[in-house]
């Protein structure tokens, strides 16, 4: 059983006003939940003392939740406490964080957690970034989203069908026939090219240098930028790549840039592809990785960069648990 917490204003003591905020609260916190309408077991809202006109518990009803139980409370009044308030609580058969929800200006205690927030994690590749971002966002119950991945699947497109990633008009008519999704279940992001999930196939190690390739081209970035922007602008998430807070999300809530020597990051690169079964020349991969970060940082449009007011971190001599460590210090030293 899961507790999910949300709470939305309403802007004045209407029945419709009710209805609309109780809608799309339910709403929001089903889809930032990934639930099902059967999973909900129970929902239990209360609103401030100056709520009378509708009975929350009714409106949600009316939305749809109708096998399950429903309940309404009111709360007494309290010095200083947020206006024409609904909150809710609901009882979850699922077994997993909950990402509670505040909307219109609705507020909880923990403003890391309950306010809509960015964290940018940029970085050169095997920085740690999304280990990191992953265990950021497992942590803060928001989502991690890893945009390398967009970039890495336009390239594995490209790769099966034989067109040259460096030409940009080749790769921008291939892109047009190709349907490019991110889509998360239970919480895992997962990338559909036409509808197959390529998750696992475009880590493979030729695609990495194709990706950096296709990256350099306008139109690609901006196709992909726009979905980042479109996923950040929706709900709280850690967002990992090179651009994040220098182009994408310049006004991220917070920003950070993640590097290390080269040796480390082919290092770790090198583990994680062992581990996948990949046969690794270390040597090798060491230069494709300095020539990716060359490439991605000498690029015209949004390349590799710090940006100006990102917390830089160098992670050669730290493990993950530190780096997490250090970085949600800065976050709580910043709200
Ligand atoms: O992070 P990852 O190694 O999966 O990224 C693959 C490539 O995609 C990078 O080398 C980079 O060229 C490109 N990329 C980018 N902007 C991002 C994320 C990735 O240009 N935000």
């Amino acid at each position: 059983m899961t507790v999910i917490r949300g709470a939305t204003t309403i802007a004045e003591d209407t029945p419709e006003e009710i209805r609309g905020a109780v809608k799309e609260l339910l709403e929001q916190i089903e889809s930032r939940n990934f639930l099902k309408r059967d999973e909900v077991v129970s929902i239990v809202f209360s609103s401030t003392s100056d709520i009378h006109s509708f009975y929350p518990a009714k409106a949600a009803r009316e939305a749809g939740f109708e096998s399950c139980s429903l309940f309404s409370a009111q709360e007494p009044d309290i010095d200083g406490g947020l206006k024409l308030c609904i909150r809710v609580m609901l009882f979850v058969e699922k077994n997993e964080t909950p990402r509670h929800v505040y909307l219109r200006g609705a507020r909880a205690l923990r403003k890391d957690v309950a306010q809509k927030f960015n964290v940018a994690i940029d970085g050169p590749a095997g920085s740690g970034k999304s280990t990191i971002a992953k265990m950021l966002a497992r942590d803060y119950h928001i989502l991690y989203l890893d945009t390398g991945a967009m970039y890495r699947a336009c390239a594995l497109a490209c790769l099966r069908a034989q067109a040259d990633v460096a030409d940009e008009a080749q790769v921008c008519d291939l892109m047009r026939d190709v349907s490019l999704d991110i889509v998360y279940r239970d919480g895992v992001q997962h990338t559909l090219l036409d509808g197959e999930d390529v998750s696992e196939a475009i880590r493979a190690p030729e695609v990495s240098m194709a990706a950096s390739t296709v990256s350099k081209h306008m139109s690609v970035r901006m196709k992909m930028v726009e979905k980042q922007r479109e996923i950040a602008g929706k709900m709280s998430c850690v967002l990992d790549g090179r651009d994040i807070g220098t182009f994408v999300l310049p006004d991220a809530d917070f920003k950070f840039f993640l590097t290390a020597s080269v040796e480390v990051r082919a290092k770790r690169r090198a583990d994680e592809m062992a581990a996948k079964g990949y046969k690794v020349d270390f040597s090798k991969l060491q230069e494709e990785i300095a020539a990716r970060d060359e490439q991605d940082s000498t690029r015209k449009i949004a390349p590799l960069k710090c940006a100006d007011d990102a917390i830089l971190i160098d992670t050669s001599c730290m493990t993950a648990e530190e780096v997490l460590r250090t970085i949600k210090q800065k976050m709580q030293e910043r709200i």
